[in-house]
């Protein structure tokens, strides 16, 4: 059978939920989990994924609420954890391919450390 990274049997960030592949957590409960990102783009860059596969933004439902609620709520913790709440911090979400999601499975990005530019690319 080929993979296919949009499915939840092959995602990647499921599989870092699972720890069946390493990643440097920063935080974790029963509804979400943080993680350095791999490739980082400013000092700090941060993903906060919920443990509930969801694929893109595009697909929360109403039940979904409180997950997301919930993941902005761990977004100030670890802003606030580095120092960015009056620094300032910039969270992406990606929808889409277009909108240059690669990743599959819901995530913020949470960036901070250096300025950022408006409009992004
Ligand atoms: P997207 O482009 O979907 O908005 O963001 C996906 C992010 O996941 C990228 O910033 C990329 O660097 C990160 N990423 C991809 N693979 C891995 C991985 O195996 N581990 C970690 N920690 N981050 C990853
Ligand atoms: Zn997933």
């Amino acid at each position: 059978m080929t993979e296919n990274p949009h499915s939840e049997a092959d995602c990647l960030f499921c599989k870092i939920i699972q720890k069946k592949i390493p990643s440097k957590i920063v935080y974790e409960d029963d509804v979400a989990l943080a993680f350095e990102d791999i490739s980082p783009k400013a000092p700090t860059h941060l993903l906060i994924i919920p443990k509930t596969h969801i694929a893109r933004l595009a697909d929360i439902e109403q039940k979904d609420e409180a997950t997301m609620a919930h993941l902005f709520s761990v977004v100030r913790t670890l802003a606030k954890q580095h120092s960015l709440l009056e620094a300032g911090f910039r969270t992406v979400i990606n929808s889409g391919e277009s909108a240059g999601q690669t990743v599959f499975h819901l995530h913020i990005h949470l960036l901070g450390g250096r300025s950022f530019q408006w409009p992004p690319g």
